[in-house]
């Protein structure tokens, strides 16, 4: 059945502006990269998609390699575009990255210029569009001179494949120096994706600062720890769950039990708050402003309109913030 979007979708959710750019992105963003492959469930992919829209996410996060097999996130991605979400383009603010190995021989991996150009122009094929609206180089690669890197993301700019350009993974010191290099160019850097949750902080020491004095925007990923920030594991481990079901990322034995100790104490806290624990992760992290947008996975519609009902909960006491950083500790 044909789709129309909510008209409600914009009385919610609330938008941040990422870096110093004209754009405004959703607290909330979605990612594809699991659940949206060949062997996932396709009728759910596209009700995911719709929720998500209708409460108004507008930035959807791909890449290349996405699915499994590599590629098909953007296929599925491009078949539900093509059927539900052509007349709201304009609305929408989709990613896409190459960096990691996608193609045999090699061109097909790490940070050429020959790889990125023809990477994108892939991307756009399977996902059926004219443009990204950002196109990332998805992880620093040590052998390729940033100047060469920089100087492909700042070409594709100018080609009009994508609208801006990020980078993902890279530490602060490459950060800086791949800022200054695109801000030379003339392309500033708009936007870097790290990975960023309650157990993993590296952002703190020094990334941060980096971004928030070049005025580049971030967007974390994994911020549910692959769903360990949650309360579906207090339990064991249900059938359904990324661990059981798709052990590629996340293994059972990554879910000890001195990190479940962990969960249960903070899934004390965000029920005195009258939150989920996933929503009180997802809160933790856009304390900090320089943090512009939280990107969340979901298997299911329902996680997503639990994660946007986040917004109705920002705000931490001290007491909290203590109580938490205790826990951590
Ligand atoms: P999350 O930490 O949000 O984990 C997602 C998983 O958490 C879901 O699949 C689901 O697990 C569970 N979950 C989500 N919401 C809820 C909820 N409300 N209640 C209970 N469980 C919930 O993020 P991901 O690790 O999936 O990463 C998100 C996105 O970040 C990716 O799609 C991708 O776009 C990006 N990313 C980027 C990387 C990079 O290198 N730049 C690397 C990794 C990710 P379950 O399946 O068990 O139901």
């Amino acid at each position: 059945t044909a789709y129309t979007a909510a008209d409600n979708r914009y009385e919610t959710m609330k938008y941040r502006r990422c870096g110093k750019s004209g754009v405004l992105l959703p607290l909330i963003s979605l990612g594809l990269w699991h659940n949206f492959g060949h062997s996932d469930d396709f009728k759910k992919a596209r009700i995911i998609l719709r929720t998500a829209f209708n409460h108004g996410i507008t930035h959807f996060d791909l890449a290349n390699n996405y699915g499994p097999p590599y590629g098909s996130a953007e296929e599925n991605f491009g078949r539900i575009f093509n059927m539900d979400f052509k007349s709201y383009r304009d609305e929408l603010f989709i990613s896409t990255k190459a960096g990691w190995d996608m193609w045999p021989g090699p061109y097909g991996n790490l940070g050429s210029r020959k790889y990125l150009i023809a990477s994108l122009d892939q991307s756009l094929k399977r996902m059926g569009l004219d443009y990204v609206d950002v196109f990332y180089h998805h992880r620093p690669d040590p052998e390729t001179p940033l100047e060469e890197t920089m100087g492909a993301l700042d070409h594709i700019v100018r080609q009009g494949k994508a609208l801006y350009v990020g980078i993902s993974q890279y530490n602060a010191e490459d950060t800086e120096k791949a800022a200054k290099i695109l801000k030379e160019l003339g392309t500033p850097c708009f936007i870097h994706q790290p990975r960023y949750n309650m157990f993993e902080r590296w952002v703190e020491n020094g990334l941060l600062n980096v971004l928030g004095k070049e005025g580049v925007g971030s967007i974390a990923f994994s911020p549910l720890a692959q769903g360990v920030l949650t309360n579906k594991y207090l339990k064991g481990f249900p059938e359904d769950s990324r661990a059981v079901k798709d052990a590629r990322y996340l293994k059972t034995d990554q879910i000890t039990k001195e990190k479940l100790d962990k969960v249960k104490k903070l899934n004390a806290i965000a029920e005195e708050r009258g939150q989920s624990l996933a929503q009180m992760a997802i809160a933790w992290i856009l304390k900090d402003e320089r943090v512009t947008t939280v990107l969340v996975g979901v298997s299911k519609p329902e996680q997503l309109t639990d994660n946007v009902n986040t917004l109705k909960n920002l705000t931490f006491t001290e007491n909290e913030l203590k109580e938490i950083e205790k826990i951590l500790a």
